[in-house]
């Protein structure tokens, strides 16, 4: 490699358009990578893990193992990241740390080089150069590759845990964010809705609900199938089967399962549309936490101002202090958790 720069912690110095904006907003990262900043970690790159609103959507514009692979060969080879231009998501990866710059902290902090790491900021702002898709799991939206990837200094990363298996902990950690911002959200005896129960975050989220003394959780998955690892889970009072876009409907039901209107409302599903469902069944006063990726602003906001429901939104933002120690935390103190967690990552 040649002689360094220093590059910026925040990454703005591999924005290539358009010029002035961070990396996450930019339509394109410079992915250069035999060109290495002091405020970068230089990673070869294993497997990613797609975020899921965005592996549903590739699934469902070019079927198959085949097509995701192409989709995200063309998206990486157009944006210098895996950046789905549909869904606006991307996911996070696993790797081992092959270099770190001189100013590469706090990024770097505990991380040495030649360690196993996921990294747990979203793949949107990453710079990523993709050499083979090696495999596509369409169940797990496990892509294993060879690559590598950049983490800046204002990034974080995860060494992986030697107790748990590598893709169970990486599926954990691509939803890191959820558990801890439940438990701070929640306050005891709280009424907690959660959509999408079933899912990786939905589980979570729910298990942090009951944990931190909810008085009542439902849950809603659209089928069985999916609603059967929630109701192993049992962190729900009840999980009821229903389509979260049916607003009114799926409001309805849950406000009459718990007895009352939701004090607060978590949206883990991985499909658009699911923002009336929420807003409808939560109080006036209540909180609702749009963790899904699919969520749409405007909807949300000029739908909650359409029902005159005075709710607090947050948008879900993947981090909070801790949020990666605290996720596998509870996968090790609740062994049904980690038992669906290996049954379908493992
Ligand atoms: P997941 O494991 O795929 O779970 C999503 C769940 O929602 C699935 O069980 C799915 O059921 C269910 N669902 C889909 N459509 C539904 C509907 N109409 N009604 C009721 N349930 C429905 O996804 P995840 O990894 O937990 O991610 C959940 C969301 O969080 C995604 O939008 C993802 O992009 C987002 N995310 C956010 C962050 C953040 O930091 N804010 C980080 C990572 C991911 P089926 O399996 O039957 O489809």
């Amino acid at each position: 490699m040649l002689g360094m720069s220093r590059g910026d912690r925040f990454g703005t110095h591999r924005v290539l358009e358009p010029r002035g904006t961070l990396p996450q907003a930019a339509w394109r990262l410079d992915n250069d990578l035999t060109r290495m900043f002091e405020s970068e970690l230089l990673l070869e790159v294993e497997a990613l893990n797609i975020d899921s609103a965005s592996f549903r959507q590739m699934e469902e514009a070019n079927p198959g193992t085949e097509g995701v692979a192409q989709q995200i060969l063309e998206t990486v080879a157009q944006r210098g990241k895996q950046h789905n231009p549909v869904t606006g998501s991307g996911g996070m990866l696993v790797g081992r740390v092959v270099q770190i710059g001189s100013e590469a902290e706090p990024a770097a902090t505990g991380i040495g080089v030649g360690d196993r790491v996921a990294t747990l900021v979203s793949l949107t702002l990453t710079p990523l150069r993709i050499e083979r898709v090696r495999s596509v799991h369409l169940r797990t939206h496990q892509v294993e590759i060879d690559g590598q990837a950049i983490v800046f200094a204002s990034g974080a990363l995860a060494k992986m845990p030697s107790t748990l298996g590598e893709k169970v902990a990486l599926a954990a950690l691509d939803v890191a964010g959820a558990a801890p911002q439940v438990a701070r959200l929640i306050k005891p005896g709280d009424a907690v809705l959660v959509l999408g129960c079933g899912g990786k975050s939905g589980l979570l989220a729910s298990l942090a609900a009951r944990r931190s003394g909810a008085g009542v959780v439902i849950g809603i998955e659209r089928d069985a199938v999916a609603a059967a690892p929630a109701q192993r889970l049992g962190a729900a009072h009840e999980v009821l089967i229903a389509d979260a876009t049916r607003g009114v409907e799926v409001a309805e039901r849950a406000v009459a399962a718990a007895g009352r209107e939701f004090d607060l409302t978590i949206s883990c599903v991985n499909v658009p549309d699911a923002e009336m469902g929420a807003i409808l069944a939560t109080r006036d006063g209540g909180t609702i936490y749009f963790f899904s990726m699919a969520t749409s602003f405007t909807r949300a906001a000029l739908g909650a101002e359409g029902v005159s429901r005075d709710v607090t939104m947050i948008v879900g933002n993947g981090y909070c202090p801790g949020h990666a120690a605290a996720t596998l935390k509870l996968l090790e103190e609740e062994p049904v958790l980690r038992k669906l967690f290996e049954e379908r990552f493992g």
